[in-house]
């Protein structure tokens, strides 16, 4: 599932798309997320309109337009966001197209859990995903005092955490088992227990593992590509996820495995504390 510094880089391959004009509009006519269409219609009166700028919110790509919209695309499990020529033939499972002049933008999911949407610009919080959402892990700074203190009434575990989106919005399930062996803490720890200094340890450890695999390109496991096709890098560079069995890097202790609210999750039992 595509994670933060894979939807920035998407987004970065996104970018050359501001300025162009869109000059048709198609989809598959099939339900994405949650069985739900895109809105075809409003989808439709965008032709003619110039995108203006390419965001990111957390796992949210925003394509604001010259208009009072803005299209939001969420990638969910398979999506990809790719900018084609007219003439390249069509991948199975392409879901929305945008005439671009000579170019086209295709949304394709295989396990059609993304999200295509059209959201009135400056109030794109009022969509019931981004609404939730915590600061973005890689554009805001993230406050420690007030992680500490949603930590500190959660009771839940430190994994659990570090993945609630309306805690910090971006971080899945790679980057959290990264950022928690980075900071030295157990995913199974109970946040009521984090110490202030644990907290300042996490944020930081947060920040370093998405900036890390943003310069690495994004973290490809199975379907992640970028806008150009390209696979990313960044499973060379991983820590401790789908190392089970194999050295910690810090400390040389087997890497484990478990199992926590059905995620996968890797960690080192002698150098992560519990
Ligand atoms: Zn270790």
């Amino acid at each position: 599932m595509p994670e933060l510094p894979e939807v920035e880089t998407v987004r970065r391959t996104l970018v050359p798309a501001v300025g162009w004009q869109i000059s048709s509009v198609w989809t598959s006519g099939m339900g994405l997320h949650m069985a739900r269409r895109p809105p075809v219609a409003r989808l439709r009166k965008l032709v003619g309109a110039r995108i203006t700028a390419v965001r990111r919110h957390g796992k949210y790509l925003l394509l604001d337009t010259d208009r009072a919209e803005a299209i939001l695309v969420h990638l969910g499990m398979t999506g990809r966001l790719r900018i084609h020529g007219k003439a390249d033939p069509r991948a199975a499972h392409t879901h929305v197209v945008l005439g671009l002049g000579a170019r086209e933008l295709r949304f394709v999911d295989a396990r059609r859990f993304g999200q295509v949407d059209v959201v009135a610009r400056g109030k794109e919080r009022e969509h019931p995903g981004l609404g939730l959402l915590g600061p973005d892990a890689l554009d805001e700074v993230i406050d420690v005092a007030a992680m500490l203190a949603r930590a500190r009434d959660k009771r839940t575990t430190l994994k659990a955490f570090v993945l609630d989106q309306r805690v910090i919005a971006g971080v899945g399930n790679i980057y959290a088992s990264e950022a928690l062996w980075r900071a030295q803490l157990r995913p199974t720890m109970r946040t009521h227990r984090l110490s202030a200094a644990a907290a300042a340890r996490l944020a930081a450890a947060i920040r370093e593992v998405i900036d890390r695999a943003l310069d690495n390109g994004g973290t490809t496991l199975s379907d992640f590509v970028d806008a150009d096709g390209t696979e990313g890098e960044n499973a060379d560079y991983l820590w401790v996820y789908d190392r089970a069995g194999q050295p910690c890097m810090r400390c040389r202790t087997a890497i484990r495995r478990s199992v926590l609210q059905g995620r996968a999750t890797y960690y080192c039992p002698t150098c992560q504390t519990p």
